[in-house]
């Protein structure tokens, strides 16, 4: 596990929450957008299980969690929790996850792609997903470059026979969240070129500009637990 938290607060944790709601609201009076279109997820990769309650209580519905060996015994820990996955994704751990979560953010890759095709089957529904996209062409970040985009989304559809919600993306660290936006605005560009609704954009640096930008879930650690 990522270094941990150590004895998170359910009054500190509501409100950040708080803070952190109003922030988008005020981000979506400015984008003309209604704040109720943003959901906040919590990344928990810093939280450890038996800390989650805490959140619960705290007002958090949803939470995100990156290791695929942490989802399950988090998921037990806090089942009335919604949980996504947002990690880096290997085809091996497909398998692992797929059952536990309402969605996958980060499909990236053509041997994830064929394993949800594989183990989607006895989901009994489609797997939901989004797609991660490089935007921003960094070699150390994962995600399909923009130009693969169309017709990664069809073998997600076709491969996996996945309901591909929207569109993911981690830019480059910022210097200033103002560093972001234009990342942001090219992965709403895309999404809209695809004509897919849901934008999964912005992080405890720069969660204003992603919603500003189009974002639908924002994912935050850090800024909901101190
Ligand atoms: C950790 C993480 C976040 C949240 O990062 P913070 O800076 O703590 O807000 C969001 N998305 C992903 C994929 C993460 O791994």
């Amino acid at each position: 596990m990522a270094e941990l938290i150590a004895g998170l607060r359910a009054d500190v944790v509501r409100r950040n929450l708080e803070s952190v709601r109003a922030e988008i609201a005020a981000a979506c009076g400015r984008a003309g957008r209604v704040a109720d279109e943003v959901a906040v997820l919590a990344a928990v990769k810093y939280v450890a299980p038996g800390d989650l309650p805490v959140l619960a209580e705290a007002g958090i519905t949803l939470a995100g969690e990156n290791r695929a060996q942490d989802l399950a015994p988090k998921v037990a820990a806090a089942p009335g929790l919604t949980w996504d996955f947002i990690g880096h994704l290997q085809s091996r751990k497909v398998r692992q996850i797929l059952p536990l979560v309402r969605l996958v953010h980060s499909v990236a890759s053509d041997s994830v792609v064929r394993e949800l095709g594989r183990h989607g089957a006895a989901l009994g529904r489609p797997p939901r997903i989004l797609v991660e996209v490089n935007v921003s062409g960094d070699p150390a970040k994962s995600g399909v470059a923009p130009a693969a985009l169309p017709e990664f989304l069809a073998r997600c559809r076709e491969v996996a026979g996945a309901e591909v919600l929207g569109l993911m993306t981690m830019p480059p660290l910022a210097r200033v969240p103002e560093d972001s936006r234009r990342w942001f605005a090219a992965l709403a560009r895309l999404a809209a070129d695809q004509g897919l609704s849901e934008l999964s954009m912005g992080t405890t640096q720069d969660y204003v500009v992603a919603v500003e930008e189009g974002a639908t879930i924002v994912r935050i650690g850090t800024r909901l637990y101190r």
